[in-house]
Protein backbone atom coordinates (compact mmCIF):
# COMPACT_ATOMS: atom_id res chain seq x y z
CA UNK A 1 0.00 0.00 0.00
CA UNK A 2 1.21 3.87 -0.40
CA UNK A 3 1.76 5.81 1.93
CA UNK A 4 0.56 9.23 1.92
CA UNK A 5 2.95 11.69 3.36
CA UNK A 6 2.93 12.64 6.59
CA UNK A 7 4.71 14.91 8.36
CA UNK A 8 7.56 14.10 10.68
CA UNK A 9 5.81 13.68 14.06
CA UNK A 10 2.61 12.93 15.37
CA UNK A 11 2.04 10.71 12.21
CA UNK A 12 -1.50 9.29 12.39
CA UNK A 13 -2.06 6.62 10.22
CA UNK A 14 -4.91 6.75 7.49
CA UNK A 15 -8.28 4.60 8.13
CA UNK A 16 -6.73 2.35 5.17
CA UNK A 17 -3.74 1.61 6.92
CA UNK A 18 -5.87 0.16 9.54
CA UNK A 19 -7.17 -2.37 7.20
CA UNK A 20 -6.74 -5.89 8.28
CA UNK A 21 -8.84 -8.59 5.60
CA UNK A 22 -11.84 -9.99 7.07
CA UNK A 23 -12.09 -7.43 10.17
CA UNK A 24 -15.69 -6.03 10.17
CA UNK A 25 -17.38 -3.77 12.34
CA UNK A 26 -21.35 -3.98 12.62
CA UNK A 27 -23.27 -6.62 10.53
CA UNK A 28 -26.22 -5.29 8.17
CA UNK A 29 -28.77 -8.19 8.01
CA UNK A 30 -28.76 -9.95 5.10
CA UNK A 31 -31.03 -7.84 2.14
CA UNK A 32 -34.74 -9.32 1.66
CA UNK A 33 -34.19 -9.48 -1.61
CA UNK A 34 -32.77 -12.99 -3.65
CA UNK A 35 -29.59 -10.94 -5.36
CA UNK A 36 -28.87 -7.50 -6.56
CA UNK A 37 -28.51 -8.59 -9.70
CA UNK A 38 -32.34 -9.21 -10.03
CA UNK A 39 -33.13 -6.22 -8.09
CA UNK A 40 -31.04 -3.92 -10.37
CA UNK A 41 -29.62 -6.02 -13.54
CA UNK A 42 -26.49 -6.91 -14.06
CA UNK A 43 -24.95 -4.48 -15.93
CA UNK A 44 -25.80 -1.85 -13.34
CA UNK A 45 -23.80 -3.89 -10.97
CA UNK A 46 -19.62 -3.48 -10.76
CA UNK A 47 -17.16 -5.73 -11.56
CA UNK A 48 -15.39 -5.49 -8.50
CA UNK A 49 -16.81 -4.86 -4.76
CA UNK A 50 -14.82 -1.66 -3.84
CA UNK A 51 -11.92 -1.63 -1.71
CA UNK A 52 -13.18 -0.35 1.70
CA UNK A 53 -10.57 -0.44 4.69
CA UNK A 54 -11.75 -3.64 6.72
CA UNK A 55 -12.03 -2.79 10.40
CA UNK A 56 -13.99 -3.51 13.67
CA UNK A 57 -16.00 -0.78 15.52
CA UNK A 58 -13.60 -0.10 18.40
CA UNK A 59 -11.02 0.91 15.37
CA UNK A 60 -13.44 2.64 13.55
CA UNK A 61 -14.35 4.90 17.05
CA UNK A 62 -11.14 5.37 17.75
CA UNK A 63 -9.50 6.37 14.63
CA UNK A 64 -12.28 9.10 14.09
CA UNK A 65 -12.33 9.80 17.76
CA UNK A 66 -8.85 10.44 17.21
CA UNK A 67 -9.49 12.64 14.14
CA UNK A 68 -12.15 14.25 15.91
CA UNK A 69 -9.57 15.31 18.94
CA UNK A 70 -7.16 17.24 15.95
CA UNK A 71 -9.35 19.69 15.33
CA UNK A 72 -8.82 23.09 16.00
CA UNK A 73 -11.90 25.46 17.32
CA UNK A 74 -13.35 27.66 19.65
CA UNK A 75 -14.52 25.18 22.09
CA UNK A 76 -11.17 24.05 22.24
CA UNK A 77 -8.42 27.08 22.05
CA UNK A 78 -8.04 30.61 21.71
CA UNK A 79 -8.86 31.89 18.22
CA UNK A 80 -7.92 35.38 17.48
CA UNK A 81 -8.50 35.48 13.95
CA UNK A 82 -8.74 38.59 12.69
CA UNK A 83 -12.29 39.76 10.75
CA UNK A 84 -13.67 36.19 11.11
CA UNK A 85 -14.75 37.07 14.56
CA UNK A 86 -14.51 33.30 15.55
CA UNK A 87 -16.23 33.90 18.88
CA UNK A 88 -17.93 31.27 21.17
CA UNK A 89 -21.18 29.58 20.13
CA UNK A 90 -23.74 29.15 22.62
CA UNK A 91 -25.44 25.58 23.01
CA UNK A 92 -28.75 27.02 23.64
CA UNK A 93 -28.50 27.97 20.23
CA UNK A 94 -28.05 24.64 18.94
CA UNK A 95 -30.75 22.96 21.40
CA UNK A 96 -33.12 25.45 19.50
CA UNK A 97 -32.16 24.19 16.42
CA UNK A 98 -32.45 20.95 17.08
CA UNK A 99 -36.05 21.32 17.44
CA UNK A 100 -36.97 22.46 14.44
CA UNK A 101 -35.38 19.47 12.56
CA UNK A 102 -38.78 18.09 12.20
CA UNK A 103 -39.67 20.86 9.62
CA UNK A 104 -39.56 20.74 6.02
CA UNK A 105 -39.39 23.45 2.93
CA UNK A 106 -42.16 22.13 1.08
CA UNK A 107 -44.59 21.98 4.40
CA UNK A 108 -48.34 23.99 4.29
CA UNK A 109 -47.64 27.30 5.66
CA UNK A 110 -50.11 26.64 7.93
CA UNK A 111 -48.54 23.58 9.44
CA UNK A 112 -45.35 25.43 10.06
CA UNK A 113 -46.66 28.67 11.48
CA UNK A 114 -44.18 28.40 13.94
CA UNK A 115 -41.39 28.52 11.62
CA UNK A 116 -42.44 31.05 9.51
CA UNK A 117 -42.98 33.31 12.54
CA UNK A 118 -39.42 32.53 13.68
CA UNK A 119 -38.06 34.07 9.98
CA UNK A 120 -40.33 36.91 10.06
CA UNK A 121 -39.31 37.83 13.69
CA UNK A 122 -35.89 37.70 12.38
CA UNK A 123 -36.37 39.39 9.17
CA UNK A 124 -37.65 42.66 11.63
CA UNK A 125 -35.11 42.38 14.43
CA UNK A 126 -32.18 42.31 11.37
CA UNK A 127 -33.72 45.39 10.04
CA UNK A 128 -33.82 46.93 13.76
CA UNK A 129 -30.06 46.01 14.47
CA UNK A 130 -29.03 47.58 10.99
CA UNK A 131 -31.62 50.36 10.66
CA UNK A 132 -33.38 49.22 7.49
CA UNK A 133 -36.74 48.36 6.19
CA UNK A 134 -36.55 45.12 5.09
CA UNK A 135 -34.10 41.99 4.89
CA UNK A 136 -34.25 38.98 3.15
CA UNK A 137 -32.61 36.08 4.85
CA UNK A 138 -31.94 33.61 1.84
CA UNK A 139 -28.12 34.40 1.24
CA UNK A 140 -25.94 31.65 2.11
CA UNK A 141 -22.56 33.38 2.66
CA UNK A 142 -21.37 37.15 3.62
CA UNK A 143 -20.08 36.99 -0.02
CA UNK A 144 -23.39 35.70 -1.28
CA UNK A 145 -25.18 38.54 0.38
CA UNK A 146 -22.79 41.12 -1.31
CA UNK A 147 -23.66 39.70 -4.96
CA UNK A 148 -27.72 39.88 -3.93
CA UNK A 149 -27.01 43.24 -2.49
CA UNK A 150 -25.09 44.38 -5.93
CA UNK A 151 -27.51 43.02 -8.00
CA UNK A 152 -30.12 44.78 -6.70
CA UNK A 153 -28.55 47.85 -6.72
CA UNK A 154 -28.00 46.93 -10.34
CA UNK A 155 -31.68 46.66 -10.96
CA UNK A 156 -32.33 49.54 -9.52
CA UNK A 157 -30.31 51.63 -11.65
CA UNK A 158 -31.42 49.92 -14.63
CA UNK A 159 -34.67 50.41 -13.37
CA UNK A 160 -34.25 53.96 -13.83
CA UNK A 161 -32.90 53.53 -16.50
CA UNK A 162 -29.46 54.60 -15.88
CA UNK A 163 -28.08 51.08 -16.11
CA UNK A 164 -25.70 52.04 -19.27
CA UNK A 165 -24.29 54.72 -17.59
CA UNK A 166 -23.42 53.47 -14.32
CA UNK A 167 -20.57 51.26 -15.07
CA UNK A 168 -18.39 51.36 -11.32
CA UNK A 169 -18.07 50.44 -8.24
CA UNK A 170 -15.72 52.28 -5.75
CA UNK A 171 -14.14 50.22 -3.05
CA UNK A 172 -11.18 51.23 -0.95
CA UNK A 173 -7.83 49.57 -1.02
CA UNK A 174 -8.20 47.72 1.90
CA UNK A 175 -11.32 46.79 1.71
CA UNK A 176 -11.96 42.16 2.04
CA UNK A 177 -11.36 40.64 -1.57
CA UNK A 178 -14.94 39.31 -1.70
CA UNK A 179 -16.20 43.38 -2.51
CA UNK A 180 -14.02 44.13 -5.66
CA UNK A 181 -14.92 40.35 -6.29
CA UNK A 182 -18.50 40.66 -6.11
CA UNK A 183 -18.26 44.05 -7.97
CA UNK A 184 -16.70 42.28 -11.08
CA UNK A 185 -19.14 39.49 -10.79
CA UNK A 186 -21.49 41.59 -11.21
CA UNK A 187 -20.17 43.32 -14.64
CA UNK A 188 -18.77 46.59 -13.10
CA UNK A 189 -15.70 47.94 -13.24
CA UNK A 190 -13.74 48.21 -9.91
CA UNK A 191 -12.16 51.56 -8.71
CA UNK A 192 -9.47 51.39 -6.11
CA UNK A 193 -9.53 54.43 -3.46
CA UNK A 194 -6.73 54.41 -0.88
CA UNK A 195 -6.19 54.92 2.21
CA UNK A 196 -5.26 58.49 4.05
CA UNK A 197 -2.47 58.44 6.50
CA UNK A 198 -4.93 58.05 9.63
CA UNK A 199 -6.26 54.38 8.29
CA UNK A 200 -9.78 56.30 6.64
CA UNK A 201 -10.78 56.72 3.52
CA UNK A 202 -9.30 59.18 1.80
CA UNK A 203 -11.72 61.77 1.37
CA UNK A 204 -10.00 63.58 -1.62
CA UNK A 205 -8.89 60.71 -3.34
CA UNK A 206 -12.73 59.61 -2.75
CA UNK A 207 -14.34 62.97 -4.14
CA UNK A 208 -12.04 62.80 -7.21
CA UNK A 209 -13.27 58.87 -7.98
CA UNK A 210 -16.92 59.83 -7.44
CA UNK A 211 -19.09 61.27 -10.61
CA UNK A 212 -22.22 60.28 -12.96
CA UNK A 213 -20.50 56.60 -13.86
CA UNK A 214 -20.53 55.70 -9.89
CA UNK A 215 -22.90 53.03 -9.19
CA UNK A 216 -22.11 52.16 -5.72
CA UNK A 217 -19.33 52.55 -2.74
CA UNK A 218 -18.64 49.02 -0.81
CA UNK A 219 -17.63 50.18 2.50
CA UNK A 220 -17.00 48.43 5.86
CA UNK A 221 -17.19 50.15 9.00
CA UNK A 222 -14.99 50.17 10.98
CA UNK A 223 -12.59 49.13 8.26
CA UNK A 224 -10.69 46.33 7.64
CA UNK A 225 -7.73 48.20 9.54
CA UNK A 226 -10.37 47.84 12.46
CA UNK A 227 -11.10 51.40 12.62
CA UNK A 228 -13.88 53.56 12.38
CA UNK A 229 -14.43 56.01 9.18
CA UNK A 230 -15.36 59.50 11.36
CA UNK A 231 -16.15 60.99 7.89
CA UNK A 232 -19.26 58.30 6.82
CA UNK A 233 -21.56 60.95 6.95
CA UNK A 234 -19.86 63.27 4.66
CA UNK A 235 -19.33 59.74 2.47
CA UNK A 236 -22.48 59.51 2.18
CA UNK A 237 -24.21 62.60 1.39
CA UNK A 238 -21.44 62.67 -1.45
CA UNK A 239 -21.98 59.43 -2.87
CA UNK A 240 -25.95 60.00 -2.70
CA UNK A 241 -25.19 63.41 -4.67
CA UNK A 242 -24.00 61.77 -7.38
CA UNK A 243 -27.08 59.05 -7.58
CA UNK A 244 -24.76 55.95 -6.24
CA UNK A 245 -25.75 53.47 -3.54
CA UNK A 246 -24.29 52.92 -0.66
CA UNK A 247 -23.18 49.45 0.29
CA UNK A 248 -22.18 48.38 4.17
CA UNK A 249 -19.88 45.11 4.04
CA UNK A 250 -21.50 44.31 7.60
CA UNK A 251 -20.00 40.84 7.83
CA UNK A 252 -18.30 41.60 10.59
CA UNK A 253 -20.78 43.94 12.94
CA UNK A 254 -19.16 42.82 16.69
CA UNK A 255 -17.88 46.54 16.90
CA UNK A 256 -21.09 48.64 16.20
CA UNK A 257 -23.91 46.23 16.88
CA UNK A 258 -26.74 47.50 19.54
CA UNK A 259 -24.61 50.80 19.53
CA UNK A 260 -24.74 52.18 15.82
CA UNK A 261 -26.95 51.33 13.03
CA UNK A 262 -25.50 51.17 9.40
CA UNK A 263 -29.20 52.67 8.14
CA UNK A 264 -28.12 55.90 10.14
CA UNK A 265 -24.95 56.24 9.22
CA UNK A 266 -25.97 57.00 5.58
CA UNK A 267 -26.10 53.14 4.05
CA UNK A 268 -28.91 51.91 1.46
CA UNK A 269 -27.58 47.77 1.47
CA UNK A 270 -25.87 46.04 4.23
CA UNK A 271 -25.31 42.14 4.45
CA UNK A 272 -24.45 40.73 7.47
CA UNK A 273 -22.49 37.72 8.82
CA UNK A 274 -24.83 35.53 11.07
CA UNK A 275 -21.97 32.92 11.23
CA UNK A 276 -19.27 35.93 12.53
CA UNK A 277 -21.29 38.32 14.46
CA UNK A 278 -24.70 36.42 15.88
CA UNK A 279 -22.29 33.14 16.68
CA UNK A 280 -24.05 30.62 14.14
CA UNK A 281 -20.96 28.06 13.77
CA UNK A 282 -18.04 28.77 11.17
CA UNK A 283 -14.67 27.34 10.06
CA UNK A 284 -13.72 24.98 7.35
CA UNK A 285 -16.46 26.17 4.53
CA UNK A 286 -19.85 26.35 6.26
CA UNK A 287 -22.31 26.30 6.37
CA UNK A 288 -22.58 30.71 6.08
CA UNK A 289 -25.66 32.78 6.51
CA UNK A 290 -25.86 36.36 4.87
CA UNK A 291 -28.97 38.32 5.19
CA UNK A 292 -29.03 41.56 3.34
CA UNK A 293 -31.11 44.76 4.77
CA UNK A 294 -32.37 47.30 2.29
CA UNK A 295 -33.79 51.12 2.46
CA UNK A 296 -37.45 51.20 1.61
CA UNK A 297 -36.18 52.36 -1.95
CA UNK A 298 -34.80 49.07 -2.87
CA UNK A 299 -37.72 46.43 -1.10
CA UNK A 300 -39.45 45.34 -4.13
CA UNK A 301 -36.21 44.29 -6.00
CA UNK A 302 -35.01 41.63 -2.43
CA UNK A 303 -35.09 38.29 -3.71
CA UNK A 304 -38.64 36.55 -3.15
CA UNK A 305 -40.17 35.12 -1.26
CA UNK A 306 -40.22 37.09 1.94
CA UNK A 307 -41.71 36.16 5.13
CA UNK A 308 -44.84 38.47 5.62
CA UNK A 309 -47.79 38.66 8.58
CA UNK A 310 -51.30 38.56 8.06
CA UNK A 311 -53.11 39.84 11.13
CA UNK A 312 -51.63 36.44 13.58
CA UNK A 313 -50.48 34.46 10.33
CA UNK A 314 -47.31 33.85 8.81
CA UNK A 315 -47.23 33.42 4.95
CA UNK A 316 -44.51 33.84 2.14
CA UNK A 317 -44.83 37.12 0.46
CA UNK A 318 -44.06 36.71 -3.48
CA UNK A 319 -45.43 40.60 -3.93
CA UNK A 320 -42.18 42.11 -4.86
CA UNK A 321 -42.84 43.45 -8.61
CA UNK A 322 -38.65 44.20 -9.28
CA UNK A 323 -37.51 40.75 -7.26
CA UNK A 324 -34.09 40.07 -8.39
CA UNK A 325 -34.69 36.36 -8.41
CA UNK A 326 -34.02 33.57 -5.46
CA UNK A 327 -30.82 33.88 -4.07
CA UNK A 328 -31.06 30.22 -2.75
CA UNK A 329 -33.40 27.47 -2.56
CA UNK A 330 -36.28 27.15 0.23
CA UNK A 331 -34.97 29.66 2.85
CA UNK A 332 -31.46 29.49 3.27
CA UNK A 333 -30.09 28.35 5.84
CA UNK A 334 -32.11 27.93 8.38
CA UNK A 335 -31.01 26.12 11.21
CA UNK A 336 -28.25 28.70 11.47
CA UNK A 337 -31.78 31.52 11.25
CA UNK A 338 -33.05 29.60 14.52
CA UNK A 339 -29.12 30.22 16.07
CA UNK A 340 -29.05 33.70 15.08
CA UNK A 341 -32.19 34.52 16.87
CA UNK A 342 -32.05 32.17 20.01
CA UNK A 343 -28.75 34.34 19.99
CA UNK A 344 -30.52 37.60 19.79
CA UNK A 345 -33.47 37.01 21.48
CA UNK A 346 -31.16 35.40 24.56
CA UNK A 347 -29.40 38.76 24.79
CA UNK A 348 -31.88 41.37 23.98
CA UNK A 349 -31.11 45.28 23.37
CA UNK A 350 -28.69 45.55 26.03
CA UNK A 351 -26.67 42.52 25.56
CA UNK A 352 -25.95 43.30 22.22
CA UNK A 353 -24.81 46.75 23.23
CA UNK A 354 -22.57 44.92 25.69
CA UNK A 355 -21.27 42.83 23.05
CA UNK A 356 -19.80 45.98 20.81
CA UNK A 357 -18.55 47.35 23.88
CA UNK A 358 -16.67 44.01 25.49
CA UNK A 359 -15.63 43.52 22.06
CA UNK A 360 -13.61 46.97 21.18
CA UNK A 361 -12.45 46.85 24.88
CA UNK A 362 -11.02 43.64 24.84
CA UNK A 363 -9.15 44.71 21.34
CA UNK A 364 -7.95 47.47 22.68
CA UNK A 365 -6.44 45.95 25.60
CA UNK A 366 -4.64 43.39 23.27
CA UNK A 367 -3.57 46.39 21.09
CA UNK A 368 -1.47 47.87 23.90
CA UNK A 369 -0.45 44.81 25.10
CA UNK A 370 1.29 43.95 22.16
CA UNK A 371 2.43 47.19 22.01
CA UNK A 372 3.78 46.82 25.20
CA UNK A 373 6.24 43.59 24.82
CA UNK A 374 7.21 45.18 20.99
CA UNK A 375 5.10 44.88 18.28
CA UNK A 376 4.16 47.16 16.09
CA UNK A 377 0.85 48.40 15.36
CA UNK A 378 0.10 50.15 12.14
CA UNK A 379 -2.08 53.12 13.31
CA UNK A 380 -1.48 54.48 16.63
CA UNK A 381 -4.94 55.36 17.98
CA UNK A 382 -8.03 53.55 19.33
CA UNK A 383 -9.22 50.62 17.41
CA UNK A 384 -12.47 48.76 17.12
CA UNK A 385 -13.13 45.28 17.36
CA UNK A 386 -9.62 44.49 16.16
CA UNK A 387 -6.61 46.00 14.99
CA UNK A 388 -3.54 45.28 12.82
CA UNK A 389 -0.13 44.86 14.43
CA UNK A 390 3.15 43.80 12.96
CA UNK A 391 5.90 42.29 14.46
CA UNK A 392 9.27 43.68 15.73
CA UNK A 393 11.54 45.02 12.97
CA UNK A 394 13.61 41.68 10.35
CA UNK A 395 10.67 39.22 11.82
CA UNK A 396 8.68 37.53 10.02
CA UNK A 397 4.70 37.38 10.68
CA UNK A 398 4.04 33.98 8.89
CA UNK A 399 7.14 32.95 11.10
CA UNK A 400 5.51 33.78 14.23
CA UNK A 401 1.99 32.49 13.50
CA UNK A 402 4.07 29.23 12.99
CA UNK A 403 4.98 29.68 16.49
CA UNK A 404 1.91 30.01 17.52
CA UNK A 405 1.04 26.55 16.53
CA UNK A 406 3.11 25.07 19.38
CA UNK A 407 1.64 27.02 22.00
CA UNK A 408 -1.77 26.05 20.78
CA UNK A 409 -3.45 28.69 20.06
CA UNK A 410 -5.17 29.60 16.42
CA UNK A 411 -2.73 32.70 14.39
CA UNK A 412 -4.04 35.91 13.95
CA UNK A 413 -5.03 36.62 10.24
CA UNK A 414 -1.84 37.43 8.73
CA UNK A 415 -0.81 39.87 5.23
CA UNK A 416 -4.84 41.11 4.90
CA UNK A 417 -4.95 44.18 5.05
CA UNK A 418 -2.62 44.00 1.71
CA UNK A 419 -1.85 47.66 2.37
CA UNK A 420 -0.03 46.76 5.68
CA UNK A 421 3.15 45.43 5.44
CA UNK A 422 3.68 41.83 7.91
CA UNK A 423 0.09 42.58 9.21
CA UNK A 424 -1.13 40.54 11.94
CA UNK A 425 -5.08 41.59 11.89
CA UNK A 426 -5.73 40.60 15.52
CA UNK A 427 -9.48 39.96 16.88
CA UNK A 428 -10.29 38.36 20.82
CA UNK A 429 -13.91 39.11 20.22
CA UNK A 430 -16.21 39.71 23.55
CA UNK A 431 -16.16 36.21 24.68
CA UNK A 432 -12.73 35.85 25.63
CA UNK A 433 -11.57 36.54 29.25
CA UNK A 434 -8.93 38.73 30.52
CA UNK A 435 -6.52 35.39 31.59
CA UNK A 436 -6.75 34.07 28.05
CA UNK A 437 -5.79 37.42 26.85
CA UNK A 438 -3.07 37.59 29.18
CA UNK A 439 -1.77 33.95 28.55
CA UNK A 440 -1.99 35.03 24.61
CA UNK A 441 0.52 38.08 25.27
CA UNK A 442 2.69 35.72 27.19
CA UNK A 443 2.70 33.73 24.44
CA UNK A 444 3.48 36.02 22.18
CA UNK A 445 6.51 37.10 24.39
CA UNK A 446 7.89 33.82 24.85
CA UNK A 447 8.15 33.30 21.38
CA UNK A 448 9.82 36.50 21.11
CA UNK A 449 12.40 35.80 23.79
CA UNK A 450 13.05 32.20 22.34
CA UNK A 451 13.45 33.74 18.69
CA UNK A 452 16.31 36.44 20.11
CA UNK A 453 18.20 33.43 22.04
CA UNK A 454 18.09 31.13 18.75
CA UNK A 455 17.90 32.49 15.45
CA UNK A 456 17.00 29.31 13.92
CA UNK A 457 13.89 29.30 16.30
CA UNK A 458 11.38 30.76 14.32
CA UNK A 459 12.14 29.39 11.18
CA UNK A 460 12.07 26.13 12.31
CA UNK A 461 8.77 26.59 14.10
CA UNK A 462 6.16 24.54 14.55
CA UNK A 463 7.94 21.69 16.55
CA UNK A 464 5.15 19.39 17.97
CA UNK A 465 2.07 19.90 15.32
CA UNK A 466 1.82 16.61 12.88
CA UNK A 467 2.42 18.30 10.16
CA UNK A 468 5.33 21.57 9.89
CA UNK A 469 6.12 23.83 7.12
CA UNK A 470 3.87 22.83 4.16
CA UNK A 471 4.27 23.69 0.58
CA UNK A 472 1.14 26.10 0.61
CA UNK A 473 0.94 26.74 -2.77
CA UNK A 474 0.80 22.95 -3.48
CA UNK A 475 -1.32 22.57 -0.82
CA UNK A 476 -3.90 24.71 -2.12
CA UNK A 477 -3.48 23.85 -6.29
CA UNK A 478 -2.36 19.93 -5.86
CA UNK A 479 -4.26 18.58 -2.92
CA UNK A 480 -3.55 14.84 -2.20
CA UNK A 481 -7.53 14.33 -1.55
CA UNK A 482 -7.85 10.76 -2.14
CA UNK A 483 -6.20 7.61 -1.53
CA UNK A 484 -4.02 5.97 -3.83
CA UNK A 485 -4.10 2.16 -2.91
CA UNK A 486 -0.95 -0.20 -4.55
C1 LIG B 1 -15.77 37.37 6.22
C2 LIG B 1 -15.89 38.62 5.44
C3 LIG B 1 -16.53 38.63 4.18
C4 LIG B 1 -16.97 37.36 3.47
O1 LIG B 1 -17.88 36.57 4.16
P1 LIG B 1 -18.07 35.03 3.74
O2 LIG B 1 -19.21 34.55 4.58
O3 LIG B 1 -16.78 34.35 4.03
O4 LIG B 1 -18.40 34.99 2.29
C5 LIG B 1 -16.69 39.83 3.54
N1 LIG B 1 -16.23 40.98 4.08
C6 LIG B 1 -15.60 41.02 5.27
C7 LIG B 1 -15.12 42.33 5.83
C8 LIG B 1 -15.40 39.83 6.00
O5 LIG B 1 -14.76 39.86 7.18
Amino acid sequence: MTKLEHGSSGDFPLIFERSQAGRRAAQPPKPAWESLEVLLGAEHLRAAPPKLPEVSELDLVRHYTGLAHRQFSIDGNFYPLGSCTMKYNPKVNEEAAKLFTDVHPYADPDAVQGALELLHNLQHDLAEITGMDAVTLQPAAGAHGELAGILMIRALHEHNGEGAQRRVVIVPDGAHGTNPATATMVGYDVKEVLTAPNGEVDLEAFKAALGPDVAAIMLTNPNTLGLFETNILEIARLAHEVGAQLYYDGANTNAIVGRARPGDMGFDVVHLNLHKTFTTPHGGGGPGTGPVGVKAHLREFLPAPLIKRDGSRFDYDYNLPHSIGRMRSFHGNFGNLVRAYTYIRALGREGLAQISERAVLNANYLRVKMREIGFETAFDRVNMHEFVAQPPKGMKTLDVAKALLDYGMHPMTMYFPLIVKEAMMVEPTETESLETMDAFVEVLADVLRRAEADPNFLAEAPYGTPVRRLDEVKAARKPVLRYADG
